[in-house]
């Protein structure tokens, strides 16, 4: 026994494991279960609480914020009363995880994904080389040659995971320059991409070096897609003016909408132009599973590059994301970890990708249980389910809003949000609105600019979501007029 610490020495014949020890830091079988209990409890509690919680929380009361800010103790801590506090720091804000979340882009959180993140901390395995963590990396390639296949992408396609379509964004801008731009020409370099894209990808321009000028606006059809002659007269403009024009956004599902490019017709522009197409389907991308969402993102099998928000449309905890990318090889020439000497004892195995040659990041978690525990566990086919049950659910919304006099639905959803204004209402009148209709803890909308306009969002994506919370947000809605 350290009398300073309380640790016991390892006794290696016995085999024996040092239990307390260290503030507890290996403790013993009793104690895990015990602290598993409490917090499989808390998470109960926290599910169950979803169903009556508010859509928004009143703000917290001033003396909280210390406690949530007070450092570690020097000493152990109970476990109890740090749920406590937990759960004092969660119900704050909009609830996120909870059915009446239809502002932005709502996230889900599934329970499973959950116990994936347990025992993806538990085993801590480190995915960025393959022979690090073979079993754990062929996992995470099942899953990601199922989407590659999903998206009908060829054989040498590929996929990373990653923390959401921000850095899926990056890692695509910066492949494609590799692919296209010579470095001493990397300042004469355009991108295009419509005022409906996400401006993730504008900072992932700019990280990657290009200044705002060589971002391109491409203008937009009344229904706010892309209007593909538009981007190919720009595109002959600029390589008239010695530009060198390297990659086209389309947007597979726009945050301020859910409107979906026309697809096709980019990729046929960007095969035409020798340029990369990267589909930014962070939030479309999983209708794929769904017949109708199929049907409205054809074309998206010809991007060079695809993002994919599982985080968003597959219900799983954020800090999930996705890059498929149509050659793998592209990923490898922007990122490959090549003569890293303190590496050279890591076995290879070539069937297994190294995800640290396919993106920034070295050491990264085994993020690709997340996706393969609930994805094996519920069936592909409970995903789709939900998906069509999300589209009808914002059909339905449609139908309910463009049928109020008092409000004009100017655009039919593509997707699962319905974007709308209320007729004959100036600007603050809108903002107001939102206030108001989310002071009612039933809904909690969101609004954004288009085409320079206050336009209000009603965002149906979360699996928690059910038909009676899209009823009680249209009575909040109409109240609120
Ligand atoms: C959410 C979103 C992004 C950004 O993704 P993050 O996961 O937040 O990094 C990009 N594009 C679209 C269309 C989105 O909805």
């Amino acid at each position: 026994m350290d009398w300073a610490t309380g640790a016991q020495p390892c006794d290696r014949a016995t085999g024996a494991r040092p239990s307390g020890g260290f503030g507890r830091m290996e403790p013993d079988d009793g104690e895990v279960r015990e602290w598993a209990d409490q917090t499989v409890a808390f998470v109960l509690r926290f599910v169950a609480g979803l169903a009556q919680a508010p859509a928004a929380y009143e703000p917290a009361a001033p003396q909280l914020w210390a406690r949530l800010r007070q450092a570690p103790p020097r000493t152990p801590g109970d476990l109890r009363e740090l749920l406590e506090v937990l759960g004092q720091a969660v119900s704050m804000g909009a609830e996120m995880a909870g059915p009446r979340m239809m502002g932005f882009v709502p996230g889900g959180g599934l329970v499973s994904a959950a116990l994936a993140e347990f025992l993806a901390s538990a085993v801590n395995r480190h995915t960025g080389l393959a022979g690090h963590a073979p079993g754990a990396v062929a996992l995470e390639q099942g899953v990601l040659r199922w989407l590659c296949d999903l998206f009908e992408l060829p054989s040498a396609a590929a996929g990373v995971t990653c923390s959401g379509a921000s850095m899926a964004a990056l890692s695509a801008v910066v492949a494609a320059r590799t692919r296209h731009l010579d470095p001493r020409e990397t300042a004469r370099g355009t991108l295009y991409l419509t005022a409906c894209a996400h401006r993730s990808i504008a900072k992932a321009a700019s990280i990657a070096g290009l200044h705002p000028g060589q971002v391109r606006t491409v203008p937009v059809d009344a229904d706010l897609r892309m209007d593909v002659e538009a981007a190919r007269a720009l595109i002959d403009t600029d390589r008239k003016a010695g530009l060198r024009p390297f990659c086209v956004i389309a947007t597979a599902g726009s945050s301020d909408t859910g409107s979906i490019d026309p697809l096709a017709d980019i990729a046929a522009l960007a095969r035409q132009e020798g340029m990369w197409l990267h589909a930014d389907a962070a939030y479309g991308g999983f209708f794929q599973l769904t017949d109708r969402g199929r049907a409205r993102l054809a074309g998206i099998e010809r991007a060079d590059s695809i993002a994919l928000d599982p985080h968003k449309s597959l219900f799983l905890p954020f800090g999930t994301g996705v890059l498929l990318v149509r050659d793998r090889g592209d990923l490898r020439a922007a990122f490959v970890l090549d003569d890293t000497p303190y590496l050279q004892d890591v076995d290879k195995d070539t069937a297994l990708p190294d995800f640290a040659d396919l993106g920034p990041e070295l050491t990264r978690p085994f993020r690709g249980l997340r996706l393969w525990l609930p994805l094996h566990l519920h069936g592909t086919a409970a995903f789709r389910e939900a998906l069509d049950e999300r589209l009808d659910l914002a059909a339905r919304a449609h139908a309910a809003l463009a049928a109020e006099p008092r409000i004009t639905v100017p655009w039919t959803p593509d997707l699962t949000t319905v974007a709308f204004r209320l007729r004959d209402r100036d600007e603050n009148a809108h903002a107001r609105f939102v206030d108001r209709v989310n002071a009612t803890g039933r809904v909690f909308l969101s609004s954004t600019r288009v085409a320079g306009h206050h336009t209000v969002r009603l965002c149906v994506l979360s699996h928690r979501t059910r038909a009676e919370h899209v009823r009680q947000a249209l009575d909040a809605i109409s109240d609120c007029l």
